[in-house]
């Protein structure tokens, strides 16, 4: 391991800090991404010397908290090249940011209208569309994956017609790992007059992302899956088209004027954050993000592409193992799952962990595609973030040999 890996391993407690003082080889990234000391700090000290509600009170503790919260949204807007902090919606979570663009849409969608999705999508961007489609009588239509767990470009164009209005995509697979052609996808939603949102909750974690670049309407992700707290995540709309939303959740915080028969909503971004936000948590992701640009995060990540190539070539070689996803590093997530022959995920998961390593099995919230790729127990995943390092890879691959040993 390189000083510079080990130093940066160094500034998450977790690993000091394990149950059993066994070493934690943490491969459940893309479940959860463990939190830096700095964050940890930020929240601590913000919620010291700093918390009080926001937008609310006129008081100098209320002018510090009103403070801390804007410049977090400041701080995510430039994050993610946002024209203006005031496309930046704070919710509970990227799945919360979800339900709100589908319910708001939802309410301008008529019978007959098409929604697209893929059949990579997590669970979070499927089903609050899918209720959507349901109670206002439109047709959801999925993009289809090749084999190998990629959208099918070849079929973007028989999906996405002159009757869709609009289009709901991963920026990577939470299953196979695939990254999407996400310019494509907006060129092809924009050409039939459909809006495009993306659900960025991988894909944040792995590269720099910017909205503006992406060409994309909405885009959506949580903290904790970028070294953030839980309990906040973030939409991302082009002002002119959060404009015409109107607000699914309603309550304090979010209001102009109210009678006895009607309300005005105050504007972007204020009119999609009902009742207290999350402040404490938005300040601790701000930190997330001011500790993402203060290290050498293209070396991380090119050490992360590294450990990929050598897991991918491990499980190659793993007698019975079969790779669910794309084999070559090119346009993918440093998220692997596979199945086993005749193993179930569950068990081999419960194996691993006993030897400290952490890895995801199951469905992983994504039941179609499990359908769709003929996995009826769904996967075992391994999903890697910057702080990993060969000594993890080398104790999933061994544990996963021994696990099958014993489970055969
Ligand atoms: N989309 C994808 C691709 C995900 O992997 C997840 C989390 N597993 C979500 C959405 C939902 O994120 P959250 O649970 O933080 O709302």
């Amino acid at each position: 391991m390189s000083l510079e890996l080990a130093a940066l391993r160094r500034q998450f407690p977790i690993f000091a800090n394990h149950p059993g003082g066994k070493p934690l080889h943490y491969l459940d990234n893309a479940a959860m991404a463990q939190v830096p000391r700095a964050v940890i700090d930020a929240m601590a000290a913000h919620d010291s010397t700093s918390r009080a509600n926001v937008h609310r009170g006129l008081h100098p503790l209320a002018e510090r908290a009103d403070g801390a919260y804007d410049a977090a949204r400041a701080k995510v807007a430039r994050f993610l090249n946002a024209a203006d902090p005031s496309e930046i919606v704070f919710t509970a979570g990227c799945t919360a940011s979800i339900n709100l663009v589908a319910q708001a849409t939802g309410a301008t969608l008529s019978p007959g209208d098409e929604v697209v999705v893929s059949r990579l999508e997590h669970h979070s961007n499927l089903i609050p569309w899918l209720m959507m489609a349901k109670a206002r009588g439109c047709h959801l239509r999925y993009l289809p994956v090749t084999d190998d767990g990629r959208l099918d470009e070849s079929r973007f164009g028989d999906v996405i017609g002159p009757r869709c209005r609009f289009v709901a995509v991963t920026h990577a697979s939470n299953v196979t790992g695939a990254v999407s052609p996400v310019r494509k996808l907006a060129e092809a939603a924009h050409a039939v007059g459909a809006a495009i949102l993306v659900d960025g909750a991988q894909a944040i974690a792995h590269g720099s992302v910017d909205v503006q670049k992406l060409g994309v309407d909405f885009y959506c992700f949580s903290g904790h899956k970028m070294f953030g707290p839980t309990g906040i995540g973030v939409l991302w709309g082009r002002r002119n088209l959060l404009a015409l939303l109107t607000p699914p959740v309603t309550g304090g915080g979010m209001v102009g004027q109210v009678t006895d028969d009607d309300v005005t909503f105050l504007d972007l971004p204020y009119r999609f954050e009902a009742g207290t936000p999350p402040v404490t948590q938005a300040v601790g992701l701000a930190a997330a993000l001011t500790w993402l640009g203060d290290i050498d995060r293209p070396a991380f990540s090119a050490e992360e592409r590294r450990l990929t190539d050598r897991l991918l070539d491990g499980l190659s070689a793993t007698a019975g193992v079969a790779i669910v996803g794309p084999k070559d590093l090119e346009r993918r997530l440093p998220v692997v799952s596979f199945a086993v022959r005749r193993l179930h995920p569950h068990d081999i998961c419960q194996i691993l962990g006993e030897r400290g390593v952490a890895v995801r099995g199951g469905m992983l919230c994504a039941q179609p595609l499990m359908t769709s790729l003929g996995l009826a127990a769904g996967v075992v995943r391994t999903s890697l973030a910057l702080y990993n390092d060969d000594g993890d890879v080398d104790a999933f691959l061994i544990g996963l040999t021994e696990a099958i040993k014993v489970l055969t």
